[in-house]
C-alpha cells in the first residue's frame, strides 16, 4: 500500500482507505453492502477489492446468512487481523521495545529485549526485525506487513531540530536502515515524548487534558500534554526534566551540565548510590529485592531521591499547571518507598491552591509505552497530535546511498 504517490496512486490509495474504513467501521460486509455506503462504482470497487485481497489487508469468508434463492452463499469481507498497519519501536539506551496494531487498530502485540548500550544502529535494527517477526496476529498466524503504512519511531535525545534548522537530506541513521528494512516512510521522534503520548491516550492519562510524564529509566526525561496537545517545544525540546539542575555544581551529566536531576534519579545514579551506602544490588530487580526487605539504606537513599524528584515536579507544577502526573520507568517499580517521598515534595513545594487539584500517578502501559506511542504517532488519530507534526519524514525516493549516512 505504500508505493510511490502519483496523482493516480494516491486516488487509489483514497478508495483503499475508504474500503478499509468502512469494514473497521461496520465489520465484515458483503461487496453489495460495501457498494451502497461507499459510492464507488462497481468496477472501481471489485478492483480495489481484489487488490486488497492480494496484497492481504482484506479475507474472504463465506456467509451463514446467505439469502435464499441464490444459487451461492453470499461473501463477506473483514479486515485482516494479521495484517499489520503499523509498527512501534523504542530504541531505548539498553533495550528495544515494539509493538504492532492491525488494520482494525487492534493492538496483535508487542514484545522487548535488552542490549548493550553501545550497540550498533545496524544490529538494533536487526534486533528490531527479529521482534517484529516474532509479533503475530490475533488470527494466530504471522503478522503481514503488505499493508504497512508506516514505522514510528522513539530514539534517546533531541528529535526535531534536525528536521528545523538541517535539511531532510540526513535523516537519522535509524530512519534510512529502517526505510530498507520495511520499505515504508520511518517517523521519528524522542522515546520518552512517545511513552508520555501513549500514557496520555492509553495509560494511566488516559482523557487527560493537561499531563505531565517522568520516565525513571537509564535516563531521566519526560513529556507533556498542553489543553489537550502533546508539546514539542521549540526544537523538539520539550520535556528534558532530566536536566534540570538539583545540585549546582554536582556531578557532571551526560549533557555537559552539572548537578542535573539526571546524576541524582537515574538507574546508574541511584545504583551507584546504593552500593556507595554499603547497599548490593546489581540491577532494579535486586534494588526492588531490598526495598520489599526493609533495607534501611535503600529505604533512605530512595526518600531522598524522591524528595529531589518532588521538588523538581512542583516546580514544573506550578510553570505548567498538569492535572495528572504519572511516573513511569523501571525506578517506579520500587513503588511506595520513591513514590511516597515524590508526593510528600511535591505536596509541601507546590503552590498550596494546587495541592488536591494534581493527581499523581504509576505509569501503566510499562516498557512498551514508547514503542505504542510511535504507533500513535503513525495513525495520527488522537487528538493530542491535531497540532503536531507528523514527525521528520524520510523522502520516499531515492534511498540515500551509503556515502550520505
Ligand atoms: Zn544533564
Amino acid at each position: 500500500m505504500s508505493q510511490p504517490r502519483g496523482p493516480l496512486s494516491q486516488l487509489r490509495r483514497g478508495h483503499e482507505e475508504l474500503v478499509l474504513g468502512l469494514l473497521r467501521k461496520h465489520g465484515p460486509l458483503s461487496r453489495g453492502e460495501l457498494g451502497k455506503r461507499c459510492g464507488l462504482s462497481r468496477t472501481t470497487l471489485y478492483d480495489i477489492l481484489a487488490e486488497l485481497v492480494a496484497g492481504g489487508a482484506v479475507v474472504t469468508a463465506s456467509s451463514q446468512e446467505a439469502p435464499r434463492g441464490r444459487g451461492r452463499p453470499a461473501e463477506t469481507l473483514t479486515l485482516n487481523p494479521d495484517a499489520g498497519q503499523a509498527i512501534g519501536i523504542d530504541f531505548a539506551r539498553r533495550a528495544l521495545h515494539v509493538a504492532a496494531v492491525n488494520l482494525a487498530h487492534e493492538v496483535v502485540g508487542s514484545a522487548s529485549e535488552p542490549h548493550d548500550a553501545d550497540l550498533p544502529w545496524e544490529q538494533r535494527v536487526e534486533l528490531a526485525a527479529r521482534l517484529v517477526g516474532s509479533l503475530t496476529g490475533t488470527g494466530a498466524g504471522t503478522l503481514r506487513l503488505g499493508a504497512l503504512d508506516a514505522v514510528g519511531v522513539g530514539v534517546v535525545g533531541v528529535v526535531g531540530a534536525q528536521a528545523a534548522e538541517e535539511d531532510r537530506s540526513a535523516p537519522h541513521p535509524v530512519q534510512v536502515l529502517l526505510r530498507e528494512r520495511f520499505g515504508v516512510p520511518v517517523l521519528l521522534d524522542n522515546n520518552t515524548r512517545l511513552a508520555a503520548l501513549g500514557e496520555a491516550i492509553w495509560g494511566a492519562a488516559a482523557g487527560g487534558q493537561d499531563v505531565l510524564y517522568l520516565r525513571l529509566s537509564h535516563g531521566v526525561g519526560g513529556g507533556l500534554v498542553v489543553g489537550g496537545s502533546l508539546h514539542r517545544g521549540a526544537y523538539g525540546l520539550s520535556g528534558e526534566f532530566g536536566h534540570i539542575t538539583v545540585e549546582p555544581g554536582g556531578a557532571p551529566c551526560d549533557c555537559g551540565g552539572t548537578g542535573c536531576l539526571e546524576t541524582v534519579a537515574s538507574i546508574r545514579a541511584v545504583l551507584d548510590a546504593f552500593r556507595a551506602a554499603g547497599g548490593r544490588a546489581a540491577d532494579v530487580p535486586e534494588l526492588v529485592k531490598a526495598v520489599r526487605a526493609g533495607d534501611q539504606a535503600a529505604l533512605t537513599l530512595l526518600s531522598g531521591v524522591g524528595a529531589r524528584i518532588g521538588e523538581v515536579l512542583a516546580a514544573l507544577c506550578n510553570a505548567i499547571g498538569p492535572s495528572v502526573i504519572v511516573i513511569g520507568g523501571e525506578l517506579a517499580e520500587t513503588g511506595a518507598a520513591l513514590v511516597e517521598p515524590i508526593e510528600r515534595a511535591l505536596h509541601d513545594h507546590v503552590m498550596p491552591v494546587s495541592r488536591h487539584r494534581v493527581s499523581l500517578r504509576r505509569a501503566t502501559l510499562g516498557e512498551v509505552a514508547g514503542a505504542l506511542g510511535g504507533i500513535a504517532l503513525v495513525l495520527h488519530e488522537s487528538p493530542l497530535l491535531s497540532r503536531y507534526p507528523g514527525g521528520p519524514d524520510l523522502a520516499e525516493d531515492p534511498i540515500p546511498d551509503k556515502e550520505s549516512r
